[in-house]
């Protein structure tokens, strides 16, 4: 079967690791402080907070920024349920809006009708790889005096008009969990350029606790550290971000080539403003496609190939999230493409005969 995901992990992975093992310090140490250095110079931001996952990522952010029972956060329903959730832990509650259905991301259109009196922020996701539409939407946020979050757990080196993925609002969060881009199994990076929201994660990841100053405790704050053993490992993965995007993006192009004129299949455009790294390369079967999305998903995977579907349901449909009686008519974007939507493997690991079987494959799929 060829995967839809494969973590690369190379000699320097292993060596990186055995330093850290024979230094005695597995928690967090030198290493986390090395990764949030480099971090923070590839994003351009001032300030890199590590932690333990992504969700503690966006969690932490929500709550340096000032986010509280009460408030609302407008957001994307077509996305992980973890950018959701974690408004629902700092007590808020997610206020979701439909998407656009050439990005998939949020639809910055429909943002200001939602906006209410108990908005405090939007909550953003670069979805598969593919940054928003940040001038829209700070434009929006400045006029309507909200703050911006960037959920970029999928888009690690994406740019958006010569800014880099973590630097486009005014709090953004990363994942490295085991399938995305740059990845150390678990672990997590907030980034900002403010002194004050950077202070408050790092008391939050650590019970509230200074790194100088032990058993004083200035916050509730958890244990969201990421160990000396996740940043080594996610610090020489960070090293090949460029080769590793290039050629993402280099077996997207080749795809977007073979598919372009099949009738039926869409094919994920990208931006003028941005470039996409394609954490997810996201095809869409439509009714003109001679297969139903199932049957094409059935062929590829009797051919060896994986495929997954992300999303297949929008986020309002689960109970914990649903409390705000949506409407289905107010979603008809997220519900065309919860229905549309398969992804394909695009990821480096993929060598070209691979890229070129799958590419055969569905080619071969068009003409059933
Ligand atoms: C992966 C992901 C997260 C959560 O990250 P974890 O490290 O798995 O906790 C949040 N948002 C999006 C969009 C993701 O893809």
């Amino acid at each position: 079967m060829i995967p839809i995901s494969k973590p690369i992990i190379k000699n320097e992975e292993k060596k990186a690791l055995l330093k850290v093992l024979e230094s005695g310090i597995l928690a967090q140490g030198n290493e986390v402080k090395k990764l949030e250095q480099y971090f923070s110079k590839i994003c351009g931001s001032k300030y890199a907070i590590a932690v333990n996952n992504g969700t503690s990522a966006l969690h932490t952010a929500l709550h340096s920024i000032g986010i509280k029972k009460g408030d609302e956060i407008i957001t994307t329903p077509f996305t992980f349920v973890a950018t959701a959730n974690s408004v629902l832990m700092v007590g808020a509650k997610p206020i979701f809006v439909d998407i656009d259905e050439k990005t998939f991301n949020i639809d910055p259109k429909k943002i200001e009708a939602k906006i209410t009196k108990k908005t405090k922020a939007i909550l953003v996701v670069n979805l598969y790889g593919q940054p928003c539409d940040y001038d829209e939407i700070l434009k929006i946020a400045e006029k309507n005096n909200l703050l911006v979050i960037e959920d970029a757990a999928q888009s690690i080196g994406a740019i958006y008009k010569n800014k880099m993925s973590g630097n486009l609002a005014d709090i953004s969060c990363f994942s490295f969990y085991a399938t995305k881009n740059i990845m150390s199994g678990e672990g997590g990076m907030i980034t900002t350029n403010d002194e004050t929201y950077s202070n408050k994660a790092k008391l939050f990841r650590h019970h509230g606790q200074d790194e100088k100053t032990k058993y004083f405790y200035a916050d509730l704050g958890y244990n969201y550290r990421m160990m000396d053993l996740q940043a080594a490992i996610a610090y020489v993965q960070l090293q090949r971000l460029k080769s590793i995007t290039k050629k993402r993006q280099l077996n997207a192009q080749k795809y977007n080539k073979a598919f372009n004129k099949i009738n039926g299949l869409i094919t994920p455009s990208c931006d003028k403003n941005s470039t996409h790294v394609y954490h997810q390369y996201t095809l869409r079967i439509t009714k003109d496609y001679p297969l139903t999305r199932e049957e094409f998903i059935n062929y590829l995977n009797k051919n060896n190939i994986q495929t997954n579907i992300y999303y297949p349901a929008p986020l309002f449909n689960f109970p914990h999230l649903s409390s705000n009686n949506y409407k289905i008519s107010d979603f008809p974007v997220t519900n065309q493409m919860t229905k549309e939507v398969v992804s394909i493997p695009v990821h480096p690991s993929l060598t070209s005969s691979e890229v070129s079987f799958i590419t055969n494959t569905i080619i071969n799929s068009s003409k059933l």
